[in-house]
């Protein structure tokens, strides 16, 4: 995704809040950290989810690994592993080649999506809205498994759309994709827009695509707006999941670290911005996040 960004994509060097202003990013070929830092991570994040009051959580492919849902930019990632298949995520591509809509209706029948559930990590952004403490919830997922889980709809902003809905290109209607889906599966293998339009009622028929954000698309600026007025106000900052290298979500890290609040980092892998964090947790999301969040009390005042 390469939209516009309102927020600035570089690093604020010299403004460092909560750790060392001269602390150098670990290279990625050092080790990863020992038991005791990881142990030592762990404690340092815990405390400091349970010190915080409004938490704004930003969630990447990395947390619905587990619930079978490829990434797509990963070592495993569906484009890694054929770029041609980024071309059903590109509209110009989209807009013009009826067969690139054909490949794309069949890989969303058969996306992992449908079949998916929420796993623990998930579960874990439930307990810590329960707990009071979640502002706003981010996530450059498509697969609705946070509102799957529990997560308040209201309190989610799917920065890159939803898998779940479909909407037409000419005339902006949206309805399920199950109901779309269900016309592949009956043979119409490049299904357009059914509704009524203009006195005679006659149908759209405008091309109709999963609504997501593509390649070549803006992403919705309110949405937007919603998440940078987030990272502003918060006082945590939880990144979970990502590797904070696709903006504009990258750029919240910055702008939370310019505005004071702690940032705590959980993931697989290093991350573009865990010289910014106060703690880095390297591990299994799934396990760390019930980790971190569950042992803190209920009820933050
Ligand atoms: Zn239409």
């Amino acid at each position: 995704m390469k939209p516009s960004s309102p927020t600035r994509p570089v690093d604020a060097p010299g403004t460092s809040v909560g750790s060392a202003p001269d602390a150098a990013p670990r290279g990625p070929s050092e080790p990863a950290p020992g038991a005791a830092a990881f142990g030592k991570a762990l404690d340092e994040a815990t405390r400091l989810i349970g010190a915080s009051r409004r938490v704004l959580v930003l969630t990447g492919a990395g947390i619905s690994t587990d619930s079978g849902i490829p990434d797509f930019r990963g070592p495993q990632g569906v484009w890694t592993k054929d770029p041609e298949a980024e071309k059903l995520s590109t509209l110009q591509h989209y807009l013009v080649e009826p067969d690139v809509r054909r490949r794309a209706w069949q890989a969303r029948l058969a996306s992992p999506t449908w079949q998916a559930q929420p796993n623990a990590g998930h579960r874990a952004l439930v307990e810590l809205q329960r707990q009071g403490r979640l502002q706003l919830l981010v996530t450059q997922n498509i697969d609705g498994l946070h509102q799957q889980a529990g997560n308040d709809p209201t309190l989610v902003v799917e920065i890159h759309g939803t898998a779940h809905e479909v909407v037409c290109l000419t005339c902006g209607h949206r309805q399920p994709t199950e109901r779309v889906l269900d016309r592949v599966r009956a043979g119409d293998s490049d299904p357009s827009c059914e509704e009524p339009v203009g006195p005679g009622g006659r149908a759209c028929e405008g091309i109709l695509k999963s609504a997501t954000i593509s390649f070549g698309q803006s992403l919705v600026a309110a949405d937007l707006a919603r998440a940078d007025a987030a990272a502003r106000s918060c006082d945590l900052l939880l990144a979970v999941g990502t590797t904070l290298s696709v903006h504009p979500v990258a750029g919240l890290v910055p702008t939370t670290h310019l505005a004071g609040a702690r940032i705590v980092i959980v993931n697989g892998e290093p991350t573009e911005h865990d010289v910014l964090a106060d703690a880095v947790v390297r591990g299994s999301i799934s396990e760390v996040l019930p980790a971190v969040v569950g042992a803190n009390p209920a009820g933050a005042a």
